[in-house]
């Protein structure tokens, strides 16, 4: 196999074991590909091995590769920060959008979503309160959730976090966001989605209710510059 499908499927088992750890069912963890960088012909590689949902965070970027792979069915996810200048293209390439966190972005781009077939979002939480980091307080997410729930061409489908990074050798603590979710579904939010966890804490993740892990440098190795991070 190529370094890329032993990568694949490295991850595959350890996304396998920490569901088996923290007595899930199997599967219920989505691996999410964060491609932002790597080519279409690595996409296609991974399609072929059974993925099917990449997420890119530049729409620049991320047009060009979407339209190469158009004969593929892939699951498009958006999980950059959205610009209001970018939310019809977004809109139309895009059926996941992950970095929701403005009122007026979300009604933007429920203008844009085609009606019958919704827009997926997920609320961007700021657990941590990082100021290099996107999303809401805590506190301010119930409201902001109502008031998406309201546009017919959304469908609100659960959170997503980028929690701070833990000190070296320290477990990251997910727990702000793993009971605000918690909390929101208690209040009848129909959520099933969960957006937390990357390569190198997916087991805290998954432990702390992830159903969705977005997995970039444990499948490709590390960016070429690491100017991407942090700008989420
Ligand atoms: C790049 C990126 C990832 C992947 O991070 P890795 O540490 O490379 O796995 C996850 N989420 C977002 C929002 C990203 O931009």
């Amino acid at each position: 196999m190529n370094t890329l499908a032993t990568q694949w499927q490295a991850v595959k088992s350890r996304i396998l074991e920490a569901e088996t750890n923290a007595s899930r069912p199997e599967g219920s963890v989505k691996l999410l590909v964060a491609s932002k960088t790597q080519s279409p012909a690595k996409i296609r590689s991974l399609y072929a091995l059974g993925q099917k949902a990449f997420g890119e965070n530049y729409v620049q970027e991320a047009i060009p590769k979407i339209q190469a792979l158009s004969d593929l069915d892939i699951e498009w996810h958006f999980i950059g920060p959205i610009q209001g200048n970018k939310t019809t293209l977004i809109a139309r390439h895009f059926s996941w959008v992950h970095g929701l966190c403005r009122l007026n972005i979300a009604e933007r781009l429920n203008n844009m979503a085609s009606q019958g077939c919704p827009l997926n979002v997920l609320i961007q939480v700021n657990p941590d309160l990082e100021p290099s980091k996107q999303g809401l307080p805590p506190e301010e997410t119930l409201a902001f959730a109502q008031a998406i729930s309201t546009l017919p061409n959304l469908a609100l489908r659960g959170l997503m976090a980028i929690p701070r990074e833990p000190e070296p050798g320290k477990t990251p603590d997910f727990s702000i966001i793993e009971s605000l979710y918690q909390t929101l579904a208690r209040k009848g939010f129909k959520f099933d989605t969960l957006s937390l966890g990357m390569s190198n804490d997916l087991e805290a993740a998954i432990k702390a209710g992830s159903t969705c892990v977005r997995i970039g440098t444990a499948l490709f190795g590390p960016r070429p510059s690491n100017k991407n991070k942090g700008t989420v």
